[in-house]
């Protein structure tokens, strides 16, 4: 691509960075955005500018949130005895919307993929170890996406947990193996939290 201006091409590159994004939509993109008002343009770096220099995890949970404790963690109706393990906010997000699930939520921030070089040590499982013998917990849903690197964590886990008197589940699947949790429909995903099976039954009917 040739653009007549260095200005140009340079936010056509820092857009084509973003996931899904290539040169050409991000050209359009751009070009959008220069046809609006100037102050959509400081509109959009503003708040992504705070999202980066606000942003806080909930020092619980791991969740994204505005302060220290997420609503979730802080909702005094929430069960604490109850944990759901997820990938990322997204799947949070998709089990809220349920509005089948009282529990609390473990975020891991990613899944083990050896592939893309994340060990157990990039997420946070430690922390969910440690959360498991303080013995508030007393049971684990697993609640990640039925996939190898989904699979191989929910297993990661279990084995860390060994020993400790905590009860795991993984969530019931309606959802076709590889299927997202944000692409479930509510309905689905919130009964296969309800009519979630013991961990150790899913490792048996592999
Ligand atoms: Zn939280």
């Amino acid at each position: 691509m040739d653009f007549s201006s260095k200005l140009l091409e340079n936010a056509v590159y820092e857009m084509s960075q973003l996931p899904g994004i290539g040169k050409r939509t991000a050209l359009r993109l751009v070009l959008h955005l220069l046809k609006q008002p100037k102050e959509q343009t400081e509109r959009l770096s503003g708040a992504l500018l705070n999202l980066r220099s606000e942003i806080k995890f909930c020092e619980n949970c791991h969740n994204i949130s505005d302060v220290a404790l997420c609503e979730i963690c802080a909702n005094p109706k929430r069960d604490r005895s109850l944990v759901c393990v997820v990938e990322d906010i997204r799947d949070v997000m998709a089990i809220e919307n349920t509005s089948q699930y009282k529990g609390l939520y473990h975020v891991l921030g990613g899944k083990i993929s050896p592939m893309e070089g994340i060990g157990p040590q990039d997420l946070t499982i430690s922390s969910l170890v440690d959360k498991a013998k303080k013995g508030e917990v007393k049971e684990f849903i697993f609640a990640l996406s039925s996939t190898m690197e989904g699979d191989t964590t929910n297993f990661y886990i279990y084995k860390q947990l060994n020993g400790l008197d905590i009860n795991t589940s993984t969530i019931a699947r309606g959802i076709a193996v590889g299927d997202e949790l944000e692409y479930a429909d509510e309905v689905t995903l919130g009964r296969s939290i309800l009519n979630r099976i013991p961990f150790e039954g899913s490792l048996k009917a592999n």
